[in-house]
C-alpha cells in the first residue's frame, strides 16, 4: 500500500504535503515525491523516507506555491529508483505542463505507451504511472479535467490518482476506481488522500471519491463526474477518528506498537461474536450464508502479507474443524492463474486494510468464476 496527499487551497501547499505523507508513513513505502505548482512546476522526488525527501526540497529553499500533489510508492512496474518515483509528468517536449501521482496499476499501460511511442512520445521512467501522465498530456486539449476524463475512458486497471496542470494553477483533479481516495473540505481548501489520516488533522468535513468518479477541485468549489462527465452526488460528512490511533505515541515503530495493540485488537474484534453467558460463538455475517456454507464442497482463503498467514491458519482450522476441502492462495497467484471454481466452491478474501490490489482483483474473479464470495 502507498499514499496520495493533494492541496489545493490560500495556505503553503508543501508542509501540509510533507505532513500529510507522514501521516501515511505507517502504509509502508519505497520512496517519495512531491510537486508544486508556483508559476512553474517544482518537482522533488527520492527513494527512501519522507524525511529524506524534505531535505531536498530544503535544499532548494522550498517550494512556495498553494497548489500541490505528493505520493509515497511502493512500486509495481519499474524498479525502486528516484526516477520512477513520482509524481510523473507528460511528454518533456510538451513542457511538463502536467503532473500526476497515482496509487494502483495501469493494467493496459503497455499497449497505450506503443501507442504513444508511435506518436513520437520519449518516457523517463519504467512506470505505468507515467504512460498515464503522457496520455493525459495527449488528450489535453487546454482543459484538465476533460483530459484526465478522455485518457481514464482508455485505461484498464486500479488507480487513485491526482493531477496539476502549469496552464491552470487553481484547478487539481482527482479520480479514482478500485484504490480509495476521500476530499477533505476546508475553508477555501481541499485536501486530498488515500486515508483519512492524512486529512483529520486539517478538516473533519469530507467525502469520499466515488469508484469510476472523477472530481474537479477549484480554492472555493468541487464538482464530481463519471470520465463521461455526468455529474455524480458527492456527500460531505462528519469523519469520525481518533488521530491517536495512526500515531506512534510512545513507540518507536509502528510494527512495536502494532505489536502491544494484539491484545486490544483481538478484544474488539471478539467483541460482539463471543456470548459469553451461553459459550456461543456468534458469527454475524457468515450466519446468513450457514446454509451454503455447510454445503460447500471447497474453501479456498485468498489475501497477501500478514493476511495470507491468517488465511493458512484457516484453511488448517476449516479442514480440522468444519471437515471441508480447504486450502489457500496468494491472492496475486490466484487473480492470474486459471484457477479452477466449481459449484459448491467458497472464496473467503481476507485482507487488513480492505484495499489491498491484488486481493480485491482475486474476489473479482472468483465472482466472475461464480464461486460463493465471503469479504472478511
Ligand atoms: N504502479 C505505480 C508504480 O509502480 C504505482 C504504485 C503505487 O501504487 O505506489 O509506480
Amino acid at each position: 500500500m502507498c499514499g496520495i496527499v493533494a492541496y489545493i487551497g490560500k495556505r503553503h501547499a508543501l508542509p501540509i504535503l510533507i505532513e500529510g505523507l507522514k501521516r501515511l508513513e505507517y502504509r509502508g513505502y519505497d520512496s517519495a515525491g512531491v510537486a508544486i505548482l508556483d508559476g512553474k512546476m517544482e518537482i522533488a522526488k527520492s527513494i527512501g523516507r519522507v524525511r529524506k525527501l524534505e531535505e531536498l526540497v530544503e535544499k532548494t529553499g522550498g517550494f512556495k506555491g498553494t497548489i500541490g500533489i505528493a505520493h509515497t510508492r511502493w512500486a509495481t512496474h519499474g524498479g525502486v529508483t528516484d526516477r520512477n518515483a513520482h509524481p510523473h509528468c507528460d511528454d518533456k517536449k510538451l513542457g511538463h505542463n502536467i503532473a500526476i501521482i497515482h496509487n494502483g496499476i495501469i493494467e493496459n499501460y503497455s499497449s497505450l505507451k506503443k501507442y504513444l511511442e508511435e506518436k513520437g512520445h520519449t518516457f523517463e521512467s519504467e512506470t505505468d504511472t507515467e504512460v498515464l501522465a503522457h496520455l493525459i498530456g495527449e488528450l489535453y486539449k487546454g482543459d484538465l479535467e476533460k483530459a484526465v476524463q478522455a485518457a481514464l475512458r482508455e485505461v484498464t486497471g486500479a488507480y487513485a490518482i491526482a493531477a496539476i496542470c502549469k496552464s491552470e494553477p487553481d484547478v487539481l483533479v482527482v479520480a479514482r476506481k478500485g484504490s480509495p481516495l476521500m476530499v477533505g473540505v476546508g475553508k477555501d481548501e481541499y485536501i486530498v488522500a488515500s486515508d483519512s489520516s492524512a486529512i483529520v488533522a486539517h478538516t473533519t468535513q469530507a467525502f469520499t471519491l466515488a469508484d469510476y468518479t472523477v472530481a474537479k477541485l477549484t480554492r472555493d468549489s468541487f464538482r464530481t463526474s463519471t470520465v463521461d462527465d455526468v455529474p455524480v452526488d458527492a456527500q460531505v460528512k462528519e469523519l469520525e477518528f481518533d488521530l491517536a490511533e495512526i500515531e506512534l505515541g510512545d513507540f518507536q515503530h509502528f510494527m512495536l506498537k502494532e505489536i502491544y495493540e494484539q491484545p486490544g485488537a483481538l478484544r474488539t474484534c471478539l467483541k460482539g461474536r463471543v456470548d459469553t453467558r451461553s459459550g456461543q460463538i456468534v458469527l454475524g455475517g457468515v450466519l446468513q450464508h450457514a446454509k451454503m456454507l455447510a454445503t460447500a464442497r471447497s474453501v479456498t482463503f485468498v489475501g497477501q502479507g500478514t493476511a495470507l498467514h491468517a488465511c493458512m491458519i484457516a484453511s488448517y482450522l476449516m479442514e480440522e474443524l468444519g471437515k471441508v476441502n480447504a486450502d489457500w492462495d496468494y491472492a496475486s497467484e490466484f487473480r492470474y492463474r486459471n484457477p479452477i471454481v466449481e459449484e459448491g466452491t467458497v472464496v473467503v478474501a481476507i485482507s487488513q486494510s480492505g484495499e489491498t490490489a491484488d486481493t480485491l482483483a482475486a474476489l473479482q474473479e472468483a465472482k466472475q468464476r461464480g464461486a460463493f464470495c465471503l469479504e472478511l
